[in-house]
């Protein structure tokens, strides 16, 4: 397994891929680890969650230049994200326990009641585009609630992926308790299919999670599925536009596009898309393309060569298809996997742009006649992740962001971010289940009645 620099695409470093009897080996472990953990006070566990958190913080800095070197996110963003891993880790010390509290039910029994007990060895296959982020996101409920943890990271960010099993050992966490598997998809498979791993969770693309979900149903495993996106922002006819633009711009460019929940199709009003146009044109000019270990840099280059080639070819199909390209859209002369902002005008239903997730830098606008026309095209895509709504009309806004949006997720006003005290997830090919909050430590618990005559 090799992580490649993307700004020059050099070989950073080489891994060994564990073997059969090394795979085997770690889930035994983590399962003997279990049979210890689960039976941890939360207080200790908190403890464990909070030292976690100081360690982030602590090594924030080296952590981002890590990212920086394995995925090319640009050292704030990745400053950024280690500090959200920090707060993920203190919300669950500080909520889990009651979370996860028995919860007494009034019936004819002298006792009856709700417990939520740990499954056991749980088994996490991430992306590389948060990578610190999508796995803490998992793995500090997962912990609190008395699970152990065993993780496939995406094979270009093993270096992140060793510095996490890193970060909680330093904090304490019992051996064998989270785990890092240096495997590839097909070892994946076999872990699933171990008995002694008790329940799957995969973010990654659609295609991934199908494959992975056919797995685990084989075994009767349940999963969590946090797969992609095109997520649609609807900009009213009454919107203000200098907001709309700045927040699309924003979450179109965060991690240089390649977020599920980035703002993928701009679905404007026909009376505002001049005026958005030009002042999309303008924010996404003024961004400096470059190395990530540069403060200037606004954008780095995206993750792996192969990803940006795939991308150019959705950027081109949707010009073939009568999209029209006001910026970017051509792989610059330099070496890395760099793709400049890009922004496609005249968008409409069977382009790439619209149908397919666009994993990178790249704008689609797409006009509407109508508010009604706007949620129809909104709801017409096989993903449904998050969404926004820009309006004047707040009352208005929010009922459809609330009862017409087909996503897991809409924001009135904003873009939409993963928050720990939110729910997260998607509906369609977005995938199912939820992280974050309760509904997130609840995923991998017996939820267990008991009744005592
Ligand atoms: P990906 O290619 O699906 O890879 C994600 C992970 O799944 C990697 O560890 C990958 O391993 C593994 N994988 C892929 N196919 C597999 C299979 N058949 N069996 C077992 N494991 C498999 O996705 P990506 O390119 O890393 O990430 C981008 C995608 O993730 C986008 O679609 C994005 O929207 C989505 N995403 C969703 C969320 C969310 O919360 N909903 C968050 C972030 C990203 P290898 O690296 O070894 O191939």
């Amino acid at each position: 397994m090799q992580s490649v620099n993307p700004k020059n695409n050099q070989v950073i470093a080489q891994y060994d891929e564990l073997t059969e009897p090394e795979i085997e080996l770690a889930v035994e472990q983590s399962h003997q680890a279990f049979l210890e953990w689960r039976t941890s006070t939360f207080e200790a566990r908190a403890a464990i969650l909070k030292r976690a958190a100081d360690e982030l913080e602590q090594r924030k800095s080296e952590l981002a230049k890590l990212m920086a070197d394995e995925m090319g996110k640009p050292l704030a963003e990745g400053v950024s994200e280690v500090e959200k891993c920090a707060w993920v880790c203190r919300y669950y010390a500080e909520h889990g326990a009651q979370q996860l509290a028995d919860k007494p039910i009034k019936t004819e029994f002298s006792v009856s009641k709700i417990s939520f007990q740990p499954i056991g060895c749980v088994f996490a296959v991430m992306p590389w585009n948060y990578p610190f982020w999508q796995v803490f996101r998992f793995a500090a409920p997962t912990l609190m609630a008395g699970n152990t943890a065993l993780l496939k990271h995406a094979g270009n960010v093993s270096g992140c992926a060793l510095e996490i099993a890193s970060i909680f050992a330093a904090a304490g966490l019992p051996e064998h308790c989270f785990s890092t598997l240096l495997i590839g998809q097909k070892a994946a498979k076999a872990v699933i299919e171990n008995p002694l791993v008790r329940a799957v969770t995969l973010t990654g693309s659609t295609g991934a999670g199908k494959s992975v979900a056919a797995t685990a149903g084989g075994v009767l495993k349940k999963c969590v599925l946090e797969l992609g996106g095109s997520d649609a922002y609807l900009v009213l006819a009454d919107a203000n536009v200098d907001q709309a633009v700045e927040k699309c711009a924003q979450s179109r460019l965060l991690n240089g596009g390649q977020s599920c929940i980035s703002a993928k199709r701009f679905l404007v009003h026909e009376s505002l898309v001049a005026d958005f146009t030009s002042k999309l044109l303008a924010y996404f000019d003024q961004q400096v393309l470059g190395d990530p270990l540069d403060d200037a840099t606004t954008i780095g280059p995206m993750a792996r060569s192969d990803l940006r080639d795939e991308l150019h070819d959705q950027v081109l199909r949707s010009i073939d298809a009568g999209a029209e390209c006001l910026l970017g859209g051509q792989i610059p002369d330099r070496e890395g996997a760099y793709y400049p902002p890009t922004i496609l005008s005249s968008v409409t239903p069977g382009m790439p742009a619209f149908d397919e997730e666009l994993f990178g830098p790249v704008a689609a606008i797409i006009s509407v006649k109508s508010t009604e026309q706007a949620v129809q095209w909104a709801n017409q895509s096989n993903f449904g992740l998050g969404g926004a709504i820009f309006s004047a009309d707040i009352e208005q806004a929010e009922r459809i962001a609330t009862q017409q949006i087909d996503a897991g997720a809409c924001f009135v006003n904003d873009f939409v971010k993963s928050d720990p005290r939110l729910p997260f997830g998607g509906v369609k090919d977005s995938g199912y289940g939820r992280e974050l909050r309760e509904f997130g430590i609840h995923e991998f618990v017996n939820i267990k009645s008991v009744c005592v005559q």
